[in-house]
């Protein structure tokens, strides 16, 4: 019975190999720390490379029998997989924000997402579909099937530890891939918590394996070895342009979700209300630790004032605290070297002429958290402007006509996702089309689900995660020509 599966931090200390609990060859492990406290909370094993071609061996040899089982069969242990989720979410949250420090309702709202993207996968994972081809001679048929693209190896970030890992373990489980997760150093024990749900629901031994430790041995092997397939990565478009490159010697498949340089667009016809409603929401969840995170707010002119007066007032009431605690709107970030981050970004800003509104310091909870900042008289060289700031700070800049915003809008080598709030169906229309980004939030800031494609252009990444389109990337065509007929 899954009734008394453990998830508590401390005996979440070992990695998931080959169906086998284990912890690193040396010994050694690694402090986990609840970034609100700076208090450790559990510790994980310092893996290396020989774990982790361990860990590629087991996925290899589960790989056969797991692509041969009947699709129907994979996505019922999946919608198992799923439903444990669901079933134990309340303690996966705990885990989520003592680890990474997001507010609880904002932890709860991942692991629901995460549940979402294994039901979702547990359905496509029936759909995958080939094609016939109209023939081109009399004498033979042209077929087009789905194959599984064989091991896949995940990194994965901290920001969203728990539905980064369901949202590439779903497709590659769907289409019958087995996998080797290394979750972020900061935040594994959602990840291995996924994996003793992953082993109660079913999953056989090897398909799903999670290592922990060092990022870059791990990653050397991962990357390096020829077993592996394909290499899936979310994180920092520096450390996805490495990955990429080790990837190329064994000519891997390659999917990546790096970071993004939002830009908000509040047009003078837009729903004022909505505007700072997504504004707020979309920079300050998660303490804007996310790639889809509004990192700069262009306000036209004549809505100008209104926009910025209901902006300031929303954010000096956001609540700053530990994410455990009720009615905490905002957390820690990840650690305090992120706040000084944060001050640098301020500190360049008000040196080329922004002035800040409200924020801009540390809070008084403690090194870890910053004060939730609006920054005026922003431009877009500006630092804040220009980089992924991953933290607090909203820069508010003026913008005059639709086509200026637009070539601002799209002046950055990122291209994840942009926002726009306007009530005129032409400008919809026209700035959907105008905005180099692979999703375009129009009167809506909240552009990830299980049912649409998720990705980004330019440096932000390669690949879409969820909707059909997330199959899509863990198979490989297979043309299968039938002659002699
Ligand atoms: P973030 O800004 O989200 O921390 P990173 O790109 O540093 O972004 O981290 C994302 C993931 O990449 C984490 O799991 C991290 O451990 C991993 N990572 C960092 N450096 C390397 C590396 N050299 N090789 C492989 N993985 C790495």
């Amino acid at each position: 019975s899954h009734i008394g599966v453990d998830l508590a931090a401390e005996s979440l200390d070992k990695a998931f190999v080959g169906g086998e609990w284990v912890g690193a060859d040396s010994g050694v492990t690694v402090a986990v720390v609840d970034p609100a406290t700076g208090r450790n909370i559990g510790s994980v094993p310092n893996m290396g490379r020989a774990e982790t071609h361990r860990a590629v061996e087991a996925a290899a040899a589960a790989w056969p029998v797991w692509r041969a089982l009947p699709a129907g069969e994979r996505s019922t242990i999946l919608r198992r997989w799923a439903d444990l989720i669901t079933f134990y979410q309340d303690s996966l949250a705990e885990l989520l924000t003592a680890e990474q420090g997001k507010p609880l309702a904002e932890s709860l709202g991942e692991v629901g997402a995460s549940a979402k993207f294994l039901t979702w996968f547990a359905e496509e994972a029936k759909r995958s579909y080939g094609q016939t081809i109209p023939t081109d001679r009399v004498d033979r048929r042209l077929q087009v099937i789905r194959q599984s693209v064989g091991v896949v190896a995940a990194i994965t970030p901290w920001n969203f530890p728990s539905s980064m890992i369901a949202r590439k373990a779903g497709p590659a489980l769907a289409a019958g891939c087995t996998m080797v997760v290394k979750p972020s150093e900061e935040t594994p024990l959602s990840a291995l918590a996924l994996a003793r749900l992953a082993e109660a629901a079913g999953v056989p031994a090897g398909v799903l394996n999670v290592v922990t430790g060092n990022a870059r041995e791990i990653g050397e092997v991962l990357t390096g070895s020829p077993l592996v397939r394909k290499l899936t990565f979310t994180g920092s478009t520096r450390i996805g342009k490495l990955l990429a490159e080790q990837s190329a010697a064994t000519v891997k498949r390659v999917s990546l979700e790096l970071g993004g340089n939002a830009p908000f667009i509040v047009c003078d016809d837009a729903d004022l209300d909505a505007a700072v409603d997504g504004a707020i929401k979309s920079k300050f969840r998660n303490a804007g630790q996310a790639c889809v995170a509004t990192n700069r707010i262009y306000v036209q002119d004549g809505i100008f004032d209104r926009f910025v007066a209901a902006f300031i007032e929303g954010v000096r009431a956001l609540a700053v605290g530990n994410g455990a605690t009720a009615g905490t709107d905002v957390g820690p970030l990840i650690n305090s070297g992120v706040g000084t981050q944060m001050a640098a970004l301020v500190e360049d800003a008000v040196a080329k002429g922004a002035c800040v509104a409200t924020g801009g310091e540390t809070h008084a909870q403690g090194d870890a958290f910053f004060t939730p900042t609006v920054l005026l008289d922003a431009s877009d060289e500006m630092a804040c402007c220009r980089e992924e700031t991953f933290g607090p700070i909203a820069p508010i800049m003026r913008f005059i006509d639709d086509g200026e915003v637009v070539r601002r809008a799209n002046d950055t080598s990122y291209g994840l996702v942009a926002y726009c709030y306007t009530t005129d169906y032409r400008r919809l229309n026209r700035f959907s089309e105008e905005l180099e980004f692979g999703m375009v939030g129009m009167n809506d800031f909240s552009v990830s689900t299980e049912s649409a494609p998720f990705g980004g252009v330019k440096e932000s990444g390669i690949g879409r995660e969820g909707s059909h389109y997330g199959l899509d990337e863990y198979t490989e065509i297979k043309y299968v020509c039938v002659g002699g007929l």
